[in-house]
């Protein structure tokens, strides 16, 4: 999984950051996950190939998550796209579109395929044999998901030294993979755990924002690779924190703690303070290891 923050500052664009936008690349598929306002820009010096984008994910329909959504929309139809697009995002998200779209007579020469949301319950949006993508109902002034982007289990590894000294028929090894035991050339049962090993776990990627603090979510994201987790206030912002439905650096940290994610990565960072590092100091009192995010960070999950 390689995931690459395009920016993840809250409220507005400012000239040297960003709102909330990001890729993740998994297993062939690259999916935006929010798109506000400058996301095409960030997608372009990311040098990000618009072709590849076939799915967008939108958390809530506050302008620093999704402004930039129409505009990406409209670029494509100028570039000539073909493929259909499939935008996931809260109910309501298709009229605030389609309706700039019809006024302005740019109606799309590909599909676009709205898929609107309006569960309180997790829901599986996007599933095929390498992955699956499924809401996370969060607690916002809106109605508002963040999304669990999962791996399916690889398969197991050959020991292909084990494999030519049980005398197998190279045949079996697709079915050795799937974990199955096999009869090798002296009519012998081979057990499989003696040919292959354990395949690598698979990876798992939680976006929550934007959120108050909510516990709720603990039990569907507890083991994630890596959790991004808002953290729009430091601590001695608490009451802001309430009153605006955001969470603080201490809230997100012990979301984290208590789900035992791998890792956890900040952002949605208020533009009231003027460095991110107290956010990193103040989560890691909780739990660690943390990271912040930054425009055009990369991490490799
Ligand atoms: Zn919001």
């Amino acid at each position: 999984m390689k995931l690459t923050i395009l920016g993840c500052h809250s409220a507005t664009p400012r000239w040297d950051a960003n709102p909330t936008a990001q890729l993740l690349e998994v297993k062939g598929h690259m999916f935006l996950i929010d798109c506000a306002e400058g996301t095409q820009v960030q997608l372009r010096k990311y040098k990000v190939k618009f072709a590849r984008i076939k799915h967008i994910f939108i958390s809530h329909l506050h302008g620093d998550h999704f402004f930039g959504l129409v505009g990406l929309i409209s670029t494509f139809r100028l570039l000539g796209r073909e493929a259909d697009l499939h935008v996931y995002g809260p109910k309501g998200i298709k009229e605030a579109i389609t309706l700039q779209l019809k006024l302005g007579k740019s109606w799309t020469n590909y599909n676009l395929v709205f898929h609107e949301l309006d569960s309180d319950e997790p829901q599986l949006l996007f599933d095929d044999d390498k992955v699956s993508v499924t809401t996370i109902p969060l607690n916002h002034r809106v109605y508002t998901n963040g999304f669990l982007f999962q791996e399916k289990p690889n398969e197991r590894t050959l020991d292909i030294d084990a494999v030519k000294a049980a005398n197998v028929s190279m045949s079996y090894y697709s079915k050795i993979k799937q974990g199955h035991d096999v009869i090798n050339e002296d009519d012998v049962l081979i057990d499989n755990k003696t040919i292959t090993t354990d395949p690598p776990k698979p990876k798992s990627y939680a976006y929550c924002s934007d959120t108050a603090y909510f516990p709720e979510i603990v039990p569907q994201i507890t083991g994630s690779t890596a959790l991004y987790h808002e953290s729009t206030f430091l601590a001695q912002h608490q009451d802001l924190a309430v009153k605006t439905k955001h969470s603080t650096t201490k809230e997100a940290a012990l979301i984290a703690k208590s789900a035992s994610v791998d890792l956890l990565i900040l952002g949605h960072y208020s533009g009231r303070y003027p460095s991110t590092q107290a956010f990193k100091k103040e989560a890691e009192t909780i739990f660690e290891p943390v990271a912040l995010a930054e425009d055009g960070k990369v991490f490799e999950l």
